[in-house]
């Protein structure tokens, strides 16, 4: 008796451990992948695309602006139960550089960064990364935020004319992205209307990213069909193109939280 008890608590809790170990497993330490993000406060656009990551299993890192409030807890609950990861994007989204320099980095932390922590570990949801406003950052700001968080990232200008899979700051090995704390991430939002984000630039960086093995890091906004009165947006119709072109490739997206 006492035996078929344990047996059955045995596989009670191996299948709780299944449920709770839904989110995939972290990227394979060899092998290329996209970690697309999203910034700001979209909530709701962001939790209505759910049904579209989830039909193409992918998951994405969702990086949070301001108070960590009810419509941001529960954004984080939905997200975070289809496996998306949660990352800081500071509480007044201010430019960390300037921040920095005219007052001081440990200035920063405590006023732009760890009154967010406490409210994102209330909600069950610390970060283990963070995304710059307005992509500044320097040695400086690196450095001290590196010392919060495993990864950063930041975003990089296009020159005209240049393609994207030719930009190396793009693309990480994925056997070395433990040493990069950090990322330089392509914006996609309006692909494919502009010239650094058509289809034919998304399609190549990511052929790039899987033929040799390296990490890119996407980032957007908004998610719906047309420009809304503020801030940038992506479509989902883009979005869809962007995941096919995945499958196609067999390149897996991955989280902030699953990069080592
Ligand atoms: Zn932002």
């Amino acid at each position: 008796m006492f035996l078929v008890a344990v047996t059955v608590l045995v596989n009670v809790v191996a299948i709780t451990d299944a449920r709770a170990d839904e989110v995939p497993p972290a990227i394979a330490p060899n092998r290329g992948g996209i970690v697309l993000t999203f910034d700001d406060r979209n909530f709701d656009d962001w939790v209505k695309a759910i049904p579209l990551f989830d039909e193409f299993g992918v998951k994405a890192t969702f990086f949070i602006s301001g108070k960590i409030d009810g419509p941001a807890v529960e954004a984080i609950r939905k997200l975070k139960d289809h496996g998306h990861a949660i990352g800081s994007h500071s509480v007044h989204h201010l430019k960390a550089v300037e921040y920095c320099q005219e007052k001081s980095p440990e200035e920063f932390l405590r006023h732009e960064i760890q009154p967010q922590l406490k409210e994102f570990e209330a909600a069950d949801a610390m970060p283990t990364s963070f995304a710059y406003p307005m992509s500044r950052n320097d040695a400086v700001t690196d450095e001290t935020l590196l010392k919060v968080f495993r990864h950063l990232r930041t975003g990089k200008n296009v020159a005209d004319g240049e393609r994207v899979c030719d930009v190396d700051a793009f693309f990480v090995a994925a056997n070395s992205i433990s040493q990069h704390g950090c990322l330089y991430a392509k914006g996609i939002d309006y692909a494919p209307t502009r010239a650094d984000r058509t289809y034919e630039q998304i399609d190549a960086a990511l052929t790039r990213a899987a033929k040799r093995n390296e990490i890119i890091v996407l980032y957007a906004h908004r998610i719906c069909d047309t420009k809304p009165a503020g801030g940038h947006f992506v479509t989902p119709e883009a979005l869809t193109r962007v995941f096919s072109k995945a499958q196609e490739l067999n390149l897996p997206f991955c989280t902030f939280d699953q990069l080592p």
